[in-house]
């Protein structure tokens, strides 16, 4: 790509660029002893968002989300595993906490460390290992914040985990938090075991990484696009009239109620060959990025919203 450095893009999207910094070393611990990790480590903020709902952005953009039932509490994605999250959450809900994960990739699962009930979609389970080991969270951490890196030790870093341990997330599952329900959907594309997760009485659809502003579906873990237009069918059906509010995981954290017909409507463009296809390259591996964008603001200069990073090779997959 001309105008946008690997680094500003990764500043946009937030997006784990997903084999980039994977280290060989599969980090197999067994569930490691809690850690005492600078909270100064990761500056974490919070606001608000709906009466028993708060949105958690971390010191690098990743968003979570805590829900708060009567009898329990979630918290959904725990970034990239940098200073003390569960003391921030501690502070913010005294309820019984449960972890969801909606995905494997190192800047939503990397604190699960920290936490005794943990959740996630066992199709994930190599890529946490990959994404979560230390050198991969380091490497990571040093390419899409070098400054903040450098002031970084691996004290600053909770250890990492083993997803055998984890309980298993899958389609058609609910929690129940008291009064307040968690129903789960699968949404693969953005890797094979990426989540959806309802808030139902709140009427709120959170889809993680699985449409974003700059949806990531080129490398190895993620679905080729027929196969992702499928999935975007399914989550768009099952979810029908359930919610009147949509969360992402990355950005300011909100996305149109219609972000399924501008996903389809950009995946059609893309399968006519009428999308501006720009290309985009790293590590050797070419992919597109649908729509042309502005430099600075990275608006699509269409003036639409959306886009997709796609292998052109896996356009019929
Ligand atoms: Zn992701």
């Amino acid at each position: 790509m001309t105008d946008i450095t690997r680094r500003d893009f990764f500043k946009l999207t937030g997006v784990a660029a997903a084999g980039l910094f994977l280290s060989n070393i599969v980090e197999a611990a067994s569930k490691p002893a809690a850690v005492q990790v600078p909270s100064t480590a990761m500056d974490f903020r919070s606001a608000k968002i709906d009466k028993n709902v708060i949105r958690i952005r971390n010191g690098a953009g990743d968003l979570m989300y805590l829900i708060e039932g009567k009898n329990k509490a979630a918290l959904i994605d725990t970034g990239l595993g940098i200073g003390d999250l569960k003391g921030y959450v501690e502070k913010l809900t005294n309820k019984p906490l449960i972890v969801l994960i909606t995905h494997g990739h190192v800047d939503h699962a990397s604190g699960t460390a920290q936490f005794d009930e943990v959740y996630m979609n066992k199709k994930d389970d190599t890529l946490f290992r990959e994404h979560t080991a230390m050198a991969n969270r380091q490497g990571y951490t040093g390419a899409t914040n070098p400054e903040w890196a450098k002031g970084l030790t691996s004290a600053n870093y909770q250890p990492a985990d083993d997803p055998s341990r984890f309980k298993y997330l899958k389609e058609g599952m609910n929690f129940d938090l008291g009064g307040v329900n968690l129903d789960i959907y699968d949404f693969p594309g953005h890797t094979q075991g990426m989540t959806a997760i309802l808030f139902r009485e709140n009427k709120s659809l959170l889809v993680g990484d699985a449409m974003n502003s700059f949806t990531f579906l080129w490398s190895g873990e993620t679905l080729g696009l027929a196969s992702y237009e499928k999935s975007v069918r399914h989550a768009k059906k099952a979810t029908e009239g359930k919610f009147d509010k949509m969360y992402c995981s990355h950005g300011g954290g909100d996305l149109t109620i219609d972000y399924f017909d501008r996903m389809l409507e950009d995946i059609a463009i893309i399968k006519s060959g009428k999308d501006d296809a720009v290309d985009f390259e790293f590590m050797g591996q070419k992919s597109k990025i649908a729509f042309a964008v502005r430099p600075g603001d990275f608006a699509r200069t269409d003036g639409g919203i959306g886009n997709i990073v796609y292998d052109p090779k896996r356009i019929n997959e």
